[in-house]
């Protein structure tokens, strides 16, 4: 194991605790106000552990921000409205997507831009694109006001709790130490009730693993309960599953390579696959409706990437052309992230079918 300033904080925790859930290891190794992975870098980008939309093309932003206007017309322009992104990294998508909504008449001035963001680093990065933004430590204190909202890679940064099924039931899946290592550990007591599983993975086999995340589903049916209280609409957009499934989806990037999670924690990036269908529960749950997941590649399409692409090569140089060509494939082929990566709606109930959920 190598040893970092946050492996010996763990492992104290360990020593002195017990084994300590994996959602709490998780949210150390990624969040821990000193030595937490996103605390103390910028991990986006080629210098980075990995790329995102928004890094890889204006176009993503841009269509976001066209598909938010959209929602915002439809709902009779509400004046003013917080126009919000949770975990927006280097606060690019915010930029293309503040840029495109210039053409939408008095959309930027009845804009308040929020960003709910925990990284000290990160929010220099937002600050430096968009300065006038109110930055948020939880989702809490968003102001009281149409909430027109986006996040992108955000979820799969959130802890997740694991369930394995044995033959004494399903129980819980706690980090513990052998040795030097870290390694996953079962609690001893089964849970009493499966009732919290999504039912999909309560008739798993013996072995299998069920993950869920209450850290999402809470933030995604708050989202939906403000969305139906005070108008709004939002986005979801990840890498994840359309349905709940039992499976083991934790992995860790470390400069753009696959990396043990257990190990160095707070030098690589954990995150694990989004349980679509869960989040869509916990949006109907806050009272919004949800429509998708759709693929991202299908979305952008319906949104009109094409045009758009066709519109920035008009203006650019022929190097220019290529790489906007390969901008636009590599954000909407299917063996690139066109298909990986998913897109859930999130409107009042009611509404007339969004854009790109057709
Ligand atoms: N949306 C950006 C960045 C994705 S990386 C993009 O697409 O490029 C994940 C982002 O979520 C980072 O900005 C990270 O600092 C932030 N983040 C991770 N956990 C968070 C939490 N619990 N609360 C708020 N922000 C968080």
């Amino acid at each position: 194991m190598t040893a970092t300033a946050l492996t010996h904080h763990i492992a104290r925790l360990i020593e002195e605790t017990g084994p300590i859930p994996l959602s709490h290891y998780m949210a150390l190794a990624l969040g821990h106000p000193e030595h937490g992975y996103y605390m103390t870098r910028d991990p986006l980008g080629a210098k980075g552990d990995f790329i995102t939309a928004p890094e890889i093309s204006q176009m993503f932003g841009e269509l976001i921000g066209l598909w938010l206007a959209e929602q915002w017309l439809q709902q009779g322009a509400p004046k003013p409205f917080a126009l919000a992104e949770l975990g927006p990294g280097r606060g690019t998508l915010m930029s293309d997507l503040l840029r495109a909504i210039r053409s939408v008449p008095g959309m930027d001035d009845a804009a308040e831009v929020h960003f709910v963001e925990t990284s000290p680093s990160l929010r220099e990065e937002q600050k430096a694109r968009v300065p006038n933004a109110t930055w948020h430590e939880r989702i809490d204190t968003l102001p009281q006001l149409p909430l027109f909202l986006v996040a992108n890679e955000f979820f799969d940064a959130l802890p997740v709790t694991q369930y394995q099924r044995t033959e004494r039931g399903w129980c819980e899946r706690y980090v513990g130490l052998e040795g030097e290592r870290f390694v996953p550990v079962l609690a001893p007591v089964p849970l009493a009730s499966d009732a919290l599983l999504p039912a999909a993975m309560q008739n798993a086999a013996e072995g299998e693993i069920a993950e869920i995340s209450p850290a999402s589903t809470a933030i995604a049916e708050e989202i939906a309960s403000r969305v139906t209280s005070r108008q709004g609409a939002a986005l979801f957009i990840d890498y994840g599953h359309p349905r709940s499934a039992p499976g083991d989806t934790l992995q860790a990037m470390r400069n753009h390579a696959y990396a043990d999670p257990f190990d160095a924690p707070g030098t690589a990036d954990i995150t694990t696959h989004v349980d679509f269908e869960m989040l869509s529960r916990a949006v109907e749950a806050g009272g919004a409706e949800a429509h998708g997941p759709v693929e991202q590649g299908a979305f952008l399409i319906a949104l009109g990437i094409e045009g758009r692409r066709e519109a920035l090569m008009r203006n650019a140089t022929l190097s220019q052309r290529t790489d906007i060509a390969k901008a636009a494939q590599r954000l909407t082929a299917p063996d690139e992230m066109g298909s990986l990566f998913k897109v859930l709606g999130i409107t009042p109930r009611g509404s007339i079918l969004p854009a790109g959920f057709a």
